[in-house]
């Protein structure tokens, strides 16, 4: 199971006591105690009094990671991560591990120290891993290590603790979709989003499990809609690389409401499985008003979320829609059309968006008349589970046409 709160924290010594401390205890991994074994990747050295196989399979787990945390931030990693991956503290003799990491051990999560120095203007970082043995935490605090001993710095609160909670979703390349435990989805969905601006103030420190759910999700917004996904990563690099200046306000300032308006979306949707990608807002596409018995005629998709009509609608007019085609609502579903099964599964729905609000969904279908209650832009889907959209296939052809009054 995935879990997000890992209420990690980071320390960065610079030529202290603890960083003596800490590359003594580097020398002295080598002398393993009876129950703990030492497990070498490419990337990682793991040393856990956990079950071999499952240290194996972790060891599998954190390159596949690092393959995608390394591709993302462009910059292979060049320096071996050590992680201490600690089932029982009962195992490891006293000393072996330093108090932070016993203390973060003990409940549940875990910890990256890191001892960085500079020679000149060139860094110099070792980070060590301490992790309980509890799926996703040694991936959390992988993507620290390797943001610390690439970059020398992880970036502000928000950015490094939504990262590494991405980290441990990061099963596979392709994959965009969202996976993360019931309780945190629940809460996401069921509570108001802080605003974005408050989410990505600096000087924050690593706090509860709900902080670091509501960054996970902005992180994983951002860097998965196109809308925003290129820039993100821009950031990213500013925000790892310590550059003057740098902030999310100076990047996203000017879309401050756009990205508002996709996170509330995004975390009232929320789901195992839901797409950003598939689900990000057509800010692009023109609308104009129709005059009096014109048609216009959109095709929407039946794996999107909502999708522009092009037809701005106005309160007091009535809008006739005629829907043609039929569409699938998975993989070897039986075809429907507008109307949708008698569960109302594929009917055609509409919203409609006025400044940064979306109305309520309205059920349409083949064939219908309604008169919108404000003015603003029609938006249009095909009702399915927003985690199942990606398998869906096919497309309407949908025309709006303003109704000439009587
Ligand atoms: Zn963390």
């Amino acid at each position: 199971m995935h879990r997000f709160n890992s209420h990690c924290s980071h320390t960065a010594t610079r030529h202290s006591l603890l960083a003596c401390g800490l590359i003594l205890l580097v020398m002295g991994s080598t002398l393993q105690a009876a129950d703990i074994g030492s497990y070498r990747s490419k990337n990682f050295i793991v040393h856990s009094d956990d079950d071999p196989d499952r240290s194996k399979e972790l060891l599998e787990r954190l390159e596949t990671l690092l393959k995608i945390v390394s591709e993302y931030w462009r910059r292979p990693n060049r320096r071996l991560i050590e992680c201490c991956v600690v089932k029982d503290l009962k195992n490891w003799p006293s000393g072996r591990l330093p108090q932070l990491a016993i203390e973060k051990i003990r409940s549940k999560s875990g910890v990256t120290i890191s001892i960085k120095r500079m020679k000149g203007t060139v860094f110099f970082t070792k980070s060590i891993v301490y992790a309980a043995a509890r799926t996703g935490v040694a991936q959390h605090e992988a993507v620290h290590a390797y943001c610390y001993q690439m970059f020398g710095s992880t970036g502000p609160v928000w950015y490094s603790e939504g990262m590494a909670e991405m980290g441990r979703y990061w099963a596979s390349h392709n994959d965009r979709s969202v996976r993360g435990d019931r309780g945190p989805i629940r809460f996401l969905r069921q509570t108001t989003p802080p605003s974005v601006k408050t989410l990505t103030r600096t000087g924050q420190t690593s706090d509860g499990w709900r902080n670091y759910a509501q960054r996970w999700a902005l992180c994983h917004l951002l860097s998965n809609n196109p809308n925003y996904g290129q820039r993100f990563r821009t950031l990213g690099f500013s925000l790892l690389g310590g550059r003057r200046g740098t902030s999310f306000q100076s990047f996203f300032g000017t879309m401050s409401r756009e990205i508002q308006f996709e996170y509330n979306l995004f975390l009232q949707n929320l789901d195992n499985g839901y797409r950003v990608d598939l689900c990000a807002w057509d800010w692009k596409t023109r609308f104009r008003r129709l005059k009096e018995g014109r048609t216009a005629k959109s095709t929407i998709d039946a794996s999107r979320g909502w999708q522009a009509s092009g037809v701005s609608v106005q309160a007091g007019h009535t809008y006739s829609v005629t829907a043609s085609g039929d569409w699938q609502t998975s993989t070897g579903a039986e075809a429907v059309d507008a109307d949708g099964d008698a569960r109302g599964v594929g009917r055609l729905q509409a919203a409609i968006w006025d400044n940064y609000q979306l109305t309520h969904t309205s059920d349409l279908g083949r064939q219908v008349t309604f008169k919108p209650s404000g003015d603003g832009k029609l938006f249009l889907r095909c009702n399915d589970r927003w985690g199942s959209l990606h398998d869906n296939t096919g497309r309407l052809t949908v025309q709006v046409k303003r109704v000439p009054r009587p």
